[in-house]
């Protein structure tokens, strides 16, 4: 038995075509799933009986539960519990252009980042495409209005769950369906580099983020584990492979951690790392969690660092903040059932 909202629109065509179907009933099931959103096979009334009979001994409908909910100004935190109890966060974000959701993508996350609190707990599993979705649909029901745009960038390291993240992204591009236009979609990872070669051929214009943090190997590596394993040339050549192939300009995450990675020295390497590179630089201050050796740059500090990339000619913007106060901003969104209490 499979969650009916993991499976992609293909891979449901080739369901049916195998059952000796036609084609359109994967398209009248996307709309059942997906305009019409009903949530059993009893509300489906134009797929003969047989179908639907063979179609409940294949998949079920998953369902996630909002367990918790935390407001500030222009955002709102959701906690989430999936059906076999495990809780991940998202994160909701009233822009000017419309609903921004921000979604986990593990029940965990094994990356260690040494400032981040997701990474706290060790990923305990994969958050599936199906789920994935379910946070999606599970939010714009609660709140009763479309979600436009989609940040991969909750709890957990996309690249570390490709498949289910990349069936996510089909599932709800497709027209007939969710409709969530690809451009509107950012995925981000710390810099997986063999997925990033992978993902240069992956046929959908989304936006890809890297966590970059730090502008040489040995600051990096102290923050971010995963650039012992592909330092930062390795990155930066994936990264130019990706941009070559794509054509699309790439994001660079960089937090602003006092006294760590904010020096002018450091804004002066990392335009020499990024010259040449088609890309944004979103300088990202810190929010402040229990890794209480990490403080946030002050404004002055990041105002220098940003000019200094100006300077030199790299794009640059400085992130708006979203949530602190609830701890739903970046780097702050945990695994943990206390998070109830
Ligand atoms: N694993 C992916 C997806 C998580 S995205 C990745 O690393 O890109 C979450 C973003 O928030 C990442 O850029 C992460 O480095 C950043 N982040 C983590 N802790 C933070 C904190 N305390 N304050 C601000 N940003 C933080």
């Amino acid at each position: 038995m499979e969650n009916i909202y993991s499976i992609t629109f293909s891979r449901l065509v080739d369901y049916f075509l195998k059952m000796g179907e036609k084609k359109y009933r994967a398209i009248q099931l996307f709309d059942w799933l997906y305009v019409k959103r009903v949530t059993s096979f009893d509300s489906i009334t134009n797929i003969k009986k047989e179908i639907i009979s063979q179609l409940k001994k294949d998949f079920y409908f998953d369902k996630i539960e909002i367990i918790n909910q935390e407001e500030d100004i222009d955002v709102k935190k959701y906690l989430l519990k999936l059906s076999d109890g495990e809780t991940i966060e998202a994160v909701l974000m009233n822009h000017d252009y419309g609903n921004s959701l921000c979604i986990s993508s593990e029940v965990g996350c094994n990356m260690a980042c040494s400032f981040c609190e997701s990474g706290r707990i060790k990923k305990i599993r994969n958050v599936t495409s199906g789920e994935m979705v379910l946070e999606l649909m599970t939010i714009e029901k609660a709140i009763n209005e479309r979600i436009s745009h989609v940040v991969i960038m909750g709890i957990g390291e996309p690249f570390d769950n490709y498949n289910n993240f990349c069936d996510f992204i089909s599932i709800v591009n497709y027209q007939k369906g969710i409709n969530l236009g690809s451009r509107h979609i950012t995925v981000s990872t710390c810099g997986i580099v063999p997925k990033i070669y992978e993902f240069s051929e992956f046929p959908y214009q989304v936006n890809l983020a890297i966590s970059l943090h730090a502008s040489n190997n040995e600051l990096r590596s102290k923050l971010m584990p995963i650039n012992k394993v592909y330092p930062l040339e390795e990155l930066i050549k994936a990264i130019k492979n990706y941009i070559s192939k794509t054509n699309r300009r790439v994001t660079f995450e960089y937090i602003m951690l006092k006294g760590v990675n904010d020096k002018i020295e450091n804004a002066i390497e990392l335009s020499n790392l990024l010259k040449e590179i088609n890309c944004y630089v979103n300088l990202i201050p810190y929010n402040e969690t229990n890794h209480l050796q990490y403080k946030r740059s002050s404004k002055e500090d990041i105002l220098k660092f940003y000019d200094i990339l100006k300077k030199n000619n790299i794009n640059v913007t400085i992130r708006r903040e979203f949530g602190s106060k609830i701890n739903a901003a970046c780097g702050q969104l945990k695994t943990v059932k206390e998070n109830l209490a």
